[in-house]
């Protein structure tokens, strides 16, 4: 059995990546901040796959200290992992010039740190698997300097930048390493837009590609997937 960890996954991309590999055979550990989304994922998934195990772990992913523990949970629950999936991220618009104080260091610790800590945890474990995936949830905002993007865009920048470098790291092991980049995904992170349904991708077409980039064999590595709604970027 294959199993794997993935941040932010109470709601949005994460939580239907958490469903694909439910459906795909993986046990699970998985986190958020909110201890109720967390818990009735689990049961959820209990329910529909008794054979396997899954495990909502609240954390916060902002703080470096919660990040370490919630790997240390989870590494006790998994003896072995095969995907881990840095998830967890927040999207506060707002122009560098205009953005209030403290968006840069939540957003940075949230989208960038949170990856960087999880990964430096987990990756000796992930060694030791004879096949294992490392994905990266970076954005469009990671290659694209968007107006009012501000810290969001830097935070995603960065976390291409760490996802490009720990590839390179890890060429010579049996670890991947995917920089997946969607656009527009309908989640809460556009809660209140005005735009129709149709301008945004769906969540499960952005797991959808965690489960491709893992069913590749050994030999082969997705490295980056750039996704984006069929009617491209918003104007
Ligand atoms: P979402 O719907 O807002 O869900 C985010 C999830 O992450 C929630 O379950 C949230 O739960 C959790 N979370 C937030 N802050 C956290 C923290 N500090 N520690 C642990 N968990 C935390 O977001 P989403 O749109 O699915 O985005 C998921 C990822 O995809 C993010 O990295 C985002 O930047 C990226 N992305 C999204 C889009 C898009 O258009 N939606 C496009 C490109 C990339 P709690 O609030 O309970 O913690």
């Amino acid at each position: 059995m294959h199993h794997a960890i993935v941040t932010g996954a109470g709601k949005g991309i994460g939580k239907a990546i958490v469903e694909k590999l439910a459906a795909a055979g993986f046990s699970v550990v998985f986190n958020a901040r909110s201890a109720d989304d967390l818990q009735i994922l689990e049961r959820q998934l209990q329910a529909q796959y008794p054979q396997q195990d899954f495990w909502g772990i609240p954390a916060d992913m902002s703080d470096k200290a919660e990040v370490l523990r919630f790997a240390e949970l989870a590494l006790n629950k998994l003896q072995q992992v095969h995907l881990l999936v840095n998830n967890a991220g927040v999207f506060r618009p707002g122009a560098i010039s205009e953005e209030e104080d403290g968006s840069f260091e939540l957003q940075i610790n949230t989208n960038l740190a949170s990856a960087y800590h999880l990964t430096r945890a987990i990756l000796p474990n992930l060694r030791q698997a004879e096949k294992a995936l490392i994905v990266n949830m970076c954005s469009t905002a990671s290659i694209t300097a968007y107006v009012n993007g501000g810290s969001y865009c830097i935070s995603k920048f960065a976390l291409l930048g760490m996802s490009r470098v720990l590839r390179e790291e890890l060429k010579t092991t049996q670890v991947a390493v995917t920089s997946l980049l969607p656009g527009a995904t309908l989640t809460n992170s556009w809660a209140g837009t005005s735009l129709p349904e149709s301008r945004f991708m769906k969540p499960s077409d952005v797991a959808e590609i965690v489960l491709h980039a893992w069913d590749l064999s050994p030999s082969a590595v997705l490295e980056e997937v750039l996704m984006r709604p069929i009617e491209g970027d918003f104007d």
